[in-house]
C-alpha cells in the first residue's frame, strides 16, 4: 500500500491527540501536525495527501483556505450554515467528508432510523449526554440523528435534549413512544479512540476519491 501523508488540524486538542496515537501505530504513514498558533510550513502542507480535522469552525475555515485541493475529513461540530455552504462549495473541487460522529455504531444508528417510518405516528425524543467541556449543545450527532429521524417520520419533532456533566465521551438515545410501548435506540462511546479510528478509516478511504461531499455512512454502505 502506498504511504499516506496525513495532515492534522487541531493536533493539540483532545481529539487531535487521539488521532496522533492511532496514526503512530499505523505502518506506512507520516503526519504533519502544525500547531494552531504557529506558522504552517507550506512545503509540508503541499505534501499532505489527506487532512483530518477536529478543531473549531474558525480553524476549519482557515484549513480550507490554506490547503487548496487536498481531501479533508472533518469532525468539527457546531459549524454555522455559512461554513456548511463553504464545505459544499469546496467539495466541487476536492473530496470532503464531514461527519458529526465518526463512530461506526452511530453510522449504523443513523441508517436504522429509516425504519422509524413504520411507526411515524409515535412520539419521539432524542437525548444526549456529554462531558462538561463540550462547547456545542445539542451535539452535532444529535442534530444529525434528528435530521435523519425527521426525514424518516415526515413530521416536526421536539428539540434534542443536551445534558452536560463529568467526563462522558458521548451517549445518544432515540426514544420512540406510544401508549403501549417504548422503543429506545442507544449508543455509548466508551472512549475517544472510537472517533479517531473512524476518522483515520474515513481518511484512508477518501484519499483517492473524486471531488464530492461524503458522509461516514458512505464509507460503510457506499453511495
Ligand atoms: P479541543 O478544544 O480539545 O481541541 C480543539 C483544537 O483546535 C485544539 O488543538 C486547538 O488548539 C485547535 N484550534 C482552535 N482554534 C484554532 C485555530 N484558529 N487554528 C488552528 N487550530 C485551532 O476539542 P476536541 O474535544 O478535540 O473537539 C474538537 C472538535 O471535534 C469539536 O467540534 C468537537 O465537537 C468535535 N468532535 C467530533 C467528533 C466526531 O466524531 N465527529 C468526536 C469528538 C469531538
Amino acid at each position: 500500500m502506498k504511504k499516506i501523508n496525513f495532515g492534522l488540524c487541531g493536533a493539540s486538542g483532545r481529539m487531535g491527540e487521539e488521532v496522533q496515537k492511532i496514526l503512530s501505530a499505523h505502518k506506512n504513514t507520516s503526519v504533519y501536525a502544525p500547531s494552531s498558533r504557529g506558522k504552517w510550513d507550506e512545503r509540508k502542507v503541499d505534501q499532505v495527501d489527506v487532512w483530518i480535522d477536529f478543531s473549531t469552525p474558525e480553524a476549519l475555515q482557515e484549513l480550507i483556505k490554506k490547503t487548496k485541493k487536498t481531501p479533508i475529513v472533518s469532525g468539527t461540530t457546531g459549524i454555522s450554515s455559512s461554513v456548511h455552504k463553504l464545505l459544499r462549495v469546496e467539495s466541487k473541487k476536492r473530496p470532503i467528508l464531514w461527519a458529526t460522529n465518526m463512530s461506526l455504531g452511530v453510522a449504523v444508528l443513523n441508517e436504522s432510523l429509516k425504519a422509524m417510518k413504520a411507526i411515524a405516528h409515535f412520539d419521539f425524543q432524542i437525548e444526549e449526554f456529554h462531558h462538561n467541556k463540550k462547547k456545542d449543545n445539542p451535539s452535532g450527532t444529535a442534530i444529525t440523528l434528528q435530521e435523519n429521524l425527521k426525514k424518516a417520520v415526515g413530521k416536526s419533532l421536539p428539540e434534542p435534549l443536551g445534558i452536560r456533566g463529568g467526563g462522558i465521551f458521548g451517549v445518544h438515545k432515540v426514544h420512540a413512544m406510544s401508549d403501549e410501548e417504548v422503543l429506545t435506540f442507544e449508543h455509548t462511546a466508551l472512549n475517544r479512540a472510537v472517533f479517531a479510528k473512524g476518522a483515520v478509516m474515513a481518511a484512508t478511504w477518501l484519499v483517492n476519491k473524486k471531488p464530492g461531499f461524503y458522509e461516514i455512512r458512505d464509507v460503510l454502505f457506499g453511495n
